[in-house]
């Protein structure tokens, strides 16, 4: 299992090729003595953007116009003398570039138009399909960024089909191979997990043909899903560890990362929490948080188990904004006097909550983060889980409102409950139709 840093920064650089002066102000020692000076010892810096913009001398893409530097291996090489770690960003599905030179990349929306953002639209990105020729190009990207520099792991980002799934030529012609029907939702959802398990599949063979021991990780794939075939437990072979982007103020919420991280932490692998230093959300070039919610958040990352990464944007002319850095030193100072005793911490949880967040309901996690405040608040171990976990790991099993319990699930809970464990069932959480599928819960069912 790769073991990481403790203080890591994903330094983001979405620059588009209409912005001048890219990466003038850029000093390799300054940039490695400022990221050192804040206690950072882990980094993730960019290879190719959201614009499809790449940050080095490349013969595979597109270099940003205005950038005359080696931007990347500058970087790489500036840290790696400063001992701090490298991992490269590598934007998939979003390629504007890409995007605006071959319009038969792109997903299609079951309604027939364009995932993303519309021809007149002015925010946003437009969607590549994983399962068209752009793939053979970001396969290209990688090798000759695993070829060109020495890097320690590889973000990929943004690696998900539009929902339920993509009807373009490419998508439709493989579900007819499947034998899957293109305008059933359920189909449609199943065919965008084999085209994302299929894209880090060939990923994960090239990565690890070119360089077996580095970090691989694929973002926006995290989800919290009741059925194990359909959430992260069938791909998570293809990820070395699990980063949790989640930025309180930037759209997920405070309830997010602590109910994420209490089920990533059941399957086995190392965990990143990943916020970010900005007011709000990323981009937020002016805006800084506080510090004590900066400390909030890093603290509740080691709390649970998970290392911290703090979000960040290089201004386009290449200098790191050193407030910033004085905000993220002061909290990285405080997380490296403490690290020593979160290493290889394990959670033990004598509570295990079933997961009823799911593809079958929309992905409503209320009932999920209802529980985990209530345990949260009463100070109870738990964890959540899918419907493969153990039940036996824990001294009380908890179906929060709305888990659908199958006849396998329900089985499992008998065998659980003869061997002495306790069940707590709320709402409709195994209600099959007007009758509970288990006779141990010893309730009829009235009504609503
Ligand atoms: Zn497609």
């Amino acid at each position: 299992m790769i073991e990481l840093p403790f203080r890591q920064v994903h330094l983001d650089f979405h620059t588009s090729p209409l912005i001048p002066d890219v990466g003038v102000d850029f000093d390799p020692e300054e940039f490695a003595k400022t990221l050192k000076s804040a206690y950072v010892n882990s980094i993730t810096v960019f290879a190719k953007c959201h614009h499809g913009m790449s940050y080095y001398p490349t013969k595979v893409g597109v270099m940003h116009p205005s950038l005359k530097r080696d931007l990347l291996g500058e970087m790489v090489e500036a840290c790696h003398k400063e001992g701090i770690r490298v991992c490269a960003y590598i934007s998939v599905v979003w390629d504007e570039y890409s995007a605006g030179n071959h319009g038969d990349w792109l997903q299609v929306n079951k309604d027939g138009t364009l995932a993303g953002r519309p021809p007149f639209g002015n925010r946003g990105w437009r969607f590549l399909c994983m399962n068209s020729p752009y793939v053979d190009y970001v396969s290209e990207q990688t090798e000759e960024i695993l070829r060109l520099y020495d890097v320690d792991g590889i973000f990929f980002d943004i690696v998900m089909q539009t929902y339920p799934g993509c009807v373009c030529n490419h998508c439709m012609k493989s579900m007819k191979q499947l034998g899957l029907d293109p305008t059933n939702d359920t189909d449609l959802y199943r065919h965008s997990q084999i085209v994302g398990r299929n894209f880090m599949s060939r990923m994960d063979r090239l990565v690890k043909s070119l360089k077996p021991d580095i970090s691989i990780f694929y973002n926006s794939r995290l989800r919290l899903e009741s059925n194990y075939e359909l959430g992260m437990r069938k791909e998570s072979d293809y990820f070395t560890h699990f980063e949790i982007e989640s930025l309180p103020s930037g759209g997920w919420g405070y309830n997010h990362f602590p109910l994420f991280v209490r089920y990533y932490q059941t399957l086995g692998k190392d965990l990143l929490g990943m916020t970010g230093r900005f007011h709000k959300s990323w981009a937020d070039f002016g805006g800084f948080k506080n510090r004590p919610a900066l400390e909030y958040e890093c603290f509740t990352m080691l709390s649970l188990g998970a290392k911290c990464s703090v979000g960040d944007q290089l201004h386009p002319r290449g200098r790191l904004d050193i407030t910033v850095y004085n905000l993220i030193g002061s909290v990285y100072k405080k997380v490296a006097e403490r690290e020593e005793w979160c290493r290889n911490a394990k959670p033990i949880s004598d509570i295990g909550v079933l997961i009823s967040s799911s593809f079958y309901n929309d992905w409503r996690t209320d009932s999920d983060e209802g529980a985990m405040r209530i345990l949260s608040e009463s100070h109870y171990q738990f964890s959540f889980i899918d419907s493969l976990e153990d039940l036996n790991k824990y001294k009380l099993i908890i179906a929060p409102d709305r888990v659908v319990v199958d006849e396998v699930m329900a089985e499992k809970l008998r065998r659980y409950l003869k061997n002495g464990g306790k069940l707590i069932l709320s709402y409709k959480s195994g209600l099959d139709g007007d009758r509970f599928i288990l006779d141990e819960v010893g309730v009829d069912y009235l009504g609503d």
